[in-house]
């Protein structure tokens, strides 16, 4: 059995205009093989609810960067609110750290669409989040370190992006898509082999820990590092960008059974 983890934006997502069409002809391959395709993005759950419907998945996914996994039923214990808990964390600050971080949460769905650069519609589907925190942290580095270490303490971890401090469990891509392997390995009793796809950094972990990894062009940004895994033929890159290589490197896996 194959499963496909892949990234959304500039992967199987359009870098500037989030079209798909152009992977419509591996994404019905796929489909006719009865091959899982599992989506792994930093959008929250009710950002891709609509994508997955649109693109005809009804697996589990990997949503807020690997914070947490939608759409499939936890094992019992497990429903801890992660959402909930940040906030409280936020909200019972030591008196020295109290309202250096702002996130999401203390945002208008306008702020958000302000900060973020979303359509004031998306930016109130980002804010629909259940394990994460996005935002920004304004004190000195002393107390970022004070503040990430009682983070720590909880069990959660503050995570730098390119715009924003994320808080979230500890937790990532490539770990969330070990435990959904394990979960398909469950229901079948062939080996599970793992395809993954990704064009960013925060890709690279979970292309490293896929049977194959495809790295997808995307010109907006500089090339990922090549890694042992790629020079020993494990991960392989795409020649065109987003959903064009998308769609090729899957008719090409899919097409020789890799
Ligand atoms: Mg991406």
């Amino acid at each position: 059995m194959i499963v496909v983890f892949t990234d959304l934006d500039g992967t199987l997502l359009d870098h500037e205009t989030y079209a798909y069409d152009a992977a419509l002809p591996a994404l019905a391959a796929l489909k006719a093989r009865a091959i899982p395709l599992v989506l792994a993005s930093s959008k929250t759950e009710a950002e891709m609810r609509p994508i997955a419907a649109a693109i005809g998945t009804d697996q589990p996914m990997i949503v807020e960067n690997g914070a947490g996994i939608a759409n499939m039923a936890l094992p019992r214990g497990e429903e801890t609110n992660h959402y909930e808990s940040l906030r409280r964390f936020l909200q019972t600050l030591p008196q020295h750290l109290v309202g250096l971080f702002e996130g999401f949460g203390d945002w208008s769905v306008e702020e958000v669409a302000r900060r973020t650069g979303l359509e004031p519609a998306a930016a109130a589907l980002a804010r629909q989040r259940r394990f994460s925190e996005p935002g920004l942290f304004s004190g000195s580095t002393e107390q970022k370190a004070d503040f990430s270490s009682l983070l720590d303490a909880i069990g959660y971890q503050a995570v730098q992006g390119g715009r924003f401090l994320t808080l979230m469990p500890k937790t990532s891509k490539a770990e969330r898509m070990a435990e959904l392997i394990a979960h398909y390995r469950r229901t079948t009793t062939e080996p599970v082999r793992s395809i993954a796809l990704g064009d960013a950094p925060n890709d690279l972990a979970m292309l490293e820990a896929a049977d194959r990894g495809v790295i997808i062009a995307n010109p907006a940004h500089a090339p990922l590092p090549v890694t042992e895994r790629e020079r020993h033929g494990f991960i392989s890159r795409s020649q065109k960008a987003g959903p064009q290589g998308w769609n090729e490197s899957i008719l090409q896996l899919v097409g020789t059974g890799f």
